[in-house]
C-alpha cells in the first residue's frame, strides 16, 4: 500500500467495552448452562479482553433444538421465498458494511461474499421440469459450523452465506481463541430481522462443544475449516453418529513453481506475499517455492531482500503488515520447526526467531536450499516462514510439488500460457493461481485435493454443498 492508499482507509476502531459475550440461541443472549466461562485474549499484547460464555454440550442440545424448530414445517424462515431469504442477507451485508471498522479483523470482501451468495441462490433455487419432471433442491435442515481462529469473519460468512441462502438453519461454534467477532454478527443477524433459531453462536472448545455439534444425531450436516487431524475426527464423528453430511476444509503445504522465464520481481512479491500473509497463519500459504535453476539465486537475493523490509508490528498501525501469532502454542510450534530446518541443514537467509520484547510476534524468516524430506518441507508451519527450493526440469517440478498429502492450492509463474496450463493441469490441487497468489474470488470454487478436504466453498460449488436434491417425478396425462 501506498501512503495515499492506507490514508484513505477507515482507522480502525479502538474497541472499549465488549458487548456480546453469551452464547447466541434464538436471537438471545444466554449464560452457559454448565456455568463456565473462558478468559479471550489480544495476541498483540497478550492482554486479557474478557470472559465469554463456554458452550458444551447441553448449550448444543438447545441450540439444535431451536434450530430445527426456526427450520420445521410452517415456521417463518421455511415459508419464506428465496428472494427474501436474499434480501435479508443483503441486509446483514449492510449491517456488516455499516460495522466494518469494528469488525475489521478481516479484509472488506467478507459482506460481498453474503451478498452475492444471495444472488446465486435465486438462480440455482429454481429449477422446473419440462414435461415429465421437477427438479427440486431441498434445504438439508440443521447445519453446524466449526470455524478456525485465522480468519474470524471470513470463516464466519463463508459458512453461514450458502447454508442460509439454501433456507437451512445454522449452529456456528467459533474457535475458542477468537469468539467475539462471531458474537458481534449474532448481534446483526438479530437486528437485520432473521426468525429466532436460524442462527445460533455457540462459543467454546473443540474437544467438547465442537465435538458435541459434530456427534449430534439431530444435525443433519458439519461444515468445519480447521487441521486435518481434527478434520479426521470430525468425519469419525459423523460417520459414527447419524452420518451427518460432511465438508472439510483443511490444511495444505502449497508449492509454488517458478519458471526461469517468469517475470521475476513479481514471482518475488507475489510468493512471498502467499508465504507471509496473515504471519503464515493461511491455509493457502505460499509454503514450498520451487524456482527454476537458472534464476534460483537472484529469486533468493531479492526474496531476502523484500523479507527484511516487512514491517512487523502493532496490526491496528496501517504501517505495519506483519501482525503477532495466535499464540504461544502456535509460536513454539513454528519456532521448533525453523529448529529443525537449520538442525537439517536448510540455509536461514534471515529472521529464524521470535521479535524480541514481544511475545507472539516471529521475523519474517526465509530458508533457501531446501531438500523436500526436511520438516519444514513437509509439516504445515502456519507461520512467517518462506522455504525455497530449487529444480531442473518441469517434470521434476510437477512431481515434487505434488509429493504430499496436501492439495489445497498452487501457483505457477512463467510468460509461456501453454507451460502455465499444462503445469496447472497436472497440480493436484483445487485452486491453481498462474502469475499471481491468494486471489480468491467468491465466485470461484475454492476447496482441496487429496488431506486438504472434501467439498467446495463459495460460489455454485457451495450451494450444492447446502442442499439436498430430490427428484419429484409426476406424470403428465397431457403433453405439451
Ligand atoms: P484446530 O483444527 O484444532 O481448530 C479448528 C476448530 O476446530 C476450532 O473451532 C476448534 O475448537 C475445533 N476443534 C478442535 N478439536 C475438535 C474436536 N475434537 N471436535 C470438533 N471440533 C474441534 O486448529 P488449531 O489447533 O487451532 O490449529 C492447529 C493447526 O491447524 C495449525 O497449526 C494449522 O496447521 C492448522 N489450522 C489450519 C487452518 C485452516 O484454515 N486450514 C485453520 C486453523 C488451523
Amino acid at each position: 500500500q501506498t501512503e495515499g492508499e492506507r490514508a484513505a482507509l477507515p482507522q480502525p476502531e479502538r474497541v472499549t467495552e465488549v458487548r456480546y459475550t453469551k452464547i447466541f440461541i434464538n436471537n438471545e443472549w444466554y449464560n452457559s448452562v454448565s456455568g463456565k466461562r473462558f478468559a479471550t485474549y489480544n495476541p498483540a499484547t497478550g492482554v486479557k479482553i474478557c470472559d465469554v460464555e463456554e458452550a458444551d454440550r447441553l448449550d448444543v442440545d438447545k441450540a439444535v433444538e431451536a434450530a430445527k424448530a426456526a427450520g420445521k414445517r410452517g415456521s417463518p424462515w421455511r415459508k419464506m421465498d428465496v428472494s427474501s431469504r436474499g434480501r435479508l442477507l443483503n441486509k446483514l451485508a449492510d449491517l456488516m458494511e455499516r460495522d466494518r471498522t469494528l469488525l475489521a479483523v478481516s479484509s472488506s470482501i467478507s459482506p460481498y461474499t453474503a451478498s452475492l451468495s444471495s444472488e446465486l441462490a435465486t438462480k440455482h433455487c429454481i429449477a422446473v421440469s419440462l414435461e415429465y419432471f421437477i427438479f427440486a433442491v431441498k434445504p438439508i435442515g440443521v447445519c453446524g459450523a466449526i470455524i478456525p481462529w485465522n480468519f474470524p469473519l471470513l470463516m464466519f460468512v463463508w459458512k453461514i452465506a450458502p447454508a442460509l441462502c439454501c433456507g437451512n438453519t445454522v449452529i456456528v461454534k467459533p474457535a475458542e481463541q477468537t469468539p467475539l467477532t462471531a458474537l458481534h454478527m449474532g448481534s446483526l443477524i438479530k437486528e437485520c430481522g432473521f426468525p429466532p433459531g436460524v442462527v445460533n453462536i455457540l462459543p467454546g472448545f473443540g474437544p467438547t462443544a465442537g465435538a458435541a455439534i459434530s456427534s449430534h444425531m439431530d444435525i443433519d450436516k458439519v461444515a468445519f475449516t480447521g487441521s486435518t487431524e481434527v478434520g479426521k475426527l470430525i468425519k469419525e464423528a459423523a460417520a459414527r453418529s447419524n452420518l451427518k453430511r460432511v465438508t472439510l476444509e483443511l490444511g495444505g503445504k502449497n508449492p509454488c513453481i517458478v519458471l526461469a522465464d517468469a517475470d521475476l520481481q513479481l514471482a518475488v512479491e507475489e510468493v512471498q506475499r502467499g508465504a507471509f500473509f496473515n504471519q503464515g497463519q493461511c491455509c493457502t500459504a505460499a509454503a514450498r517455492v520451487f524456482v527454476e535453476e537458472p534464476v534460483y539465486e537472484e529469486f533468493v537475493r531479492r526474496s531476502v531482500e523484500s523479507a527484511k523490509k516487512v514491517a512487523v508490528g502493532d496490526p491496528m498501525d496501517p504501517r505495519m503488515s506483519h501482525g503477532p501469532q495466535i499464540d504461544q502454542r502456535q509460536v513454539d510450534k513454528i519456532l521448533d520447526l525453523i529448529e529443525a530446518g537449520k538442525r537439517e541443514g536448510a540455509k536461514l537467509e534471515c529472521g529464524g526467531c521470535a521479535v524480541e520484547d514481544r511475545g507472539l510476534f516471529v521475523q519474517p524468516t526465509v530458508f533457501s536450499g531446501v531438500r523436500d524430506h526436511m520438516r519444514i518441507a513437509t509439516e504445515e508451519i502456519f507461520g512467517p516462514v518462506q522455504c525455497i527450493f530449487s529444480f531442473k526440469s518441469q517434470e521434476e517440478a510437477i512431481d515434487r510439488a505434488n509429493r504430499t498429502q496436501y492439495g489445497l492450492a498452487a501457483a505457477v509463474f512463467t510468460r509461456d500460457m501453454d507451460r502455465a496450463l499444462s503445469i496447472s493441469s497436472a497440480l493436484q490441487a483445487g485452486t491453481v493461481w498462474v502469475n499471481c497468489y491468494n486471489a480468491l474470488h467468491v465466485q470461484a470454487p475454492f476447496g482441496g485435493y487429496k488431506m486438504s478436504g472434501n467439498g467446495r466453498e463459495l460460489g455454485e460449488y457451495a450451494l450444492a454443498e447446502y442442499s439436498e436434491v430430490k427428484a419429484v417425478t409426476i406424470r403428465l396425462t397431457e403433453k405439451p
